[in-house]
């Protein structure tokens, strides 16, 4: 049976090849992304552990805002500084629609994961968006990429669990003074969830700014008894 799988993988592969949604040339390990566009992409080689921000390859791995501060996750975990081609896929996939970039960014999530040897939550939980944004989008960026994430490594999707209390600014779009003021107490439980209860929890989100939005997430998670929360997220603004 892997036999006959590996070769309608082969056959499939030869008649649809992956094709590098950066410059068209073939794309490699089932991606559609090319070997050289692949190792260039902007990978965070070293970060705090607390919250994703890029560090110098020898320094602590904690960094001065988080030495001060309480989060209400744990560890944040980010493969990819929000620049150049990532920056490029996460607008053609929220903005433009297009799924296929949002595949991609899944998928590279999933790998770093994997070559992380992260930890598999129990609960998955993509950050809300609030339904008037859902109904103009028609998707959510978070949802679509913890469908895959479950798929490839394991965990339950919560949905419908946390809800956007009310509308919300684009942190990216705000001043760094405005944005924990925008997401405070933005998010809701549906009703007493003991889903989430003595579970290893893992908020997923597509690109983290500040933290802000997860942290708010994140307490609720907390207020209804995870045992432990993180976030993963595909990329980190700087
Ligand atoms: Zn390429
Ligand atoms: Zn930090």
């Amino acid at each position: 049976m892997q036999k006959i799988n590996k070769i309608v993988k082969n056959v499939s592969t030869f008649l649809y090849p992956n094709i590098c949604l950066h410059c068209n040339d073939v794309g490699q390990d089932g991606l559609d992304l090319c070997r050289r566009c692949y190792s260039s992409l902007p990978w965070i080689m070293h970060a705090c552990k607390h919250c994703a921000i890029p560090l110098p390859v020898s320094s602590a791995s904690i960094c001065g805002a988080c030495s001060k501060r309480d989060l209400y996750f744990d560890q944040a975990f980010a493969p990819f500084v929000f620049d150049q081609f990532i920056r490029e896929a996460v607008y053609q996939y929220k903005f433009n629609s297009k799924l296929n970039y949002g595949k991609l960014l899944a998928h590279l999530l999933v790998q770093s994961i994997q070559n992380q040897n992260l930890t598999i939550p129990d609960v998955i939980v993509p950050v809300p968006l609030h339904r008037k944004r859902l109904r103009k989008r028609g998707f959510n960026q978070a949802l679509e990429i913890a469908r895959v994430l479950s798929k490839q490594i394991g965990g339950v999707i919560s949905v419908q669990d946390i809800l956007r209390a009310r509308e919300t600014h684009a942190q990216m779009e705000l001043a760094a003074k405005h944005r924990h003021a925008n997401v405070k107490d933005a998010f809701t439980l549906s009703a007493p969830k003991p889903l989430f209860k003595s579970r290893h929890v893992v908020i997923i989100d597509d690109v983290m700014t500040t933290g802000n939005t997860v942290n708010e997430v994140a307490k609720r998670i907390n207020m209804a008894g995870a045992e432990r929360v993180d976030v993963w997220c595909v990329a980190r603004v700087v």
